[in-house]
């Protein structure tokens, strides 16, 4: 069983007490297309476990960020981005992470800016 924060909506789409657009799923992480995309594809990966922001990864959850990282490669592919994609976790107010559960953005079929907004 996954560690659940009580009141995390991403917790809740990781257990499917809510409801979302899921695209992959492991025994560690879960995959899911954003409800507000900000490119043709947009997709969530998360972990199952609540861990509030990449600022809580420590060396035991090497492994788990590893597979996020594998998963959005094989996620890209299967979104056919060849042209290039972007992965993205926002981290506290500044950078405007809304949801307090780890996250990467997803995100291609566009041309991106640098720097970001
Ligand atoms: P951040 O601002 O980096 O914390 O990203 C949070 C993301 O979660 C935003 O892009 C939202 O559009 C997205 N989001 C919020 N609620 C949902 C939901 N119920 N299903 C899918 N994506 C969501």
């Amino acid at each position: 069983m996954a560690e659940q924060a009580s009141n995390c909506l991403f917790c809740k789409i990781a257990a499917r007490e809510v409801d979302a657009k899921i695209v992959h799923e492991s025994d560690n992480v879960v995959a899911f297309r954003d409800v507000n995309p900000q490119a043709p594809t947009h997709i969530l990966l998360i972990p199952k476990d609540h861990i509030e922001s990449v600022a809580a990864i420590g060396p035991s959850q090497a492994k788990l960020l590893a597979e996020i990282m594998a998963s959005a490669t094989h996620l890209a592919k299967a979104e056919g981005l060849e042209g290039g994609w972007r992965l993205v976790t926002n981290v506290g107010p500044d950078a405007g992470q809304s949801v307090q559960h780890l996250h990467f953005h997803l995100l291609g079929g566009r041309k991106f800016r640098w720097p970001p907004g």
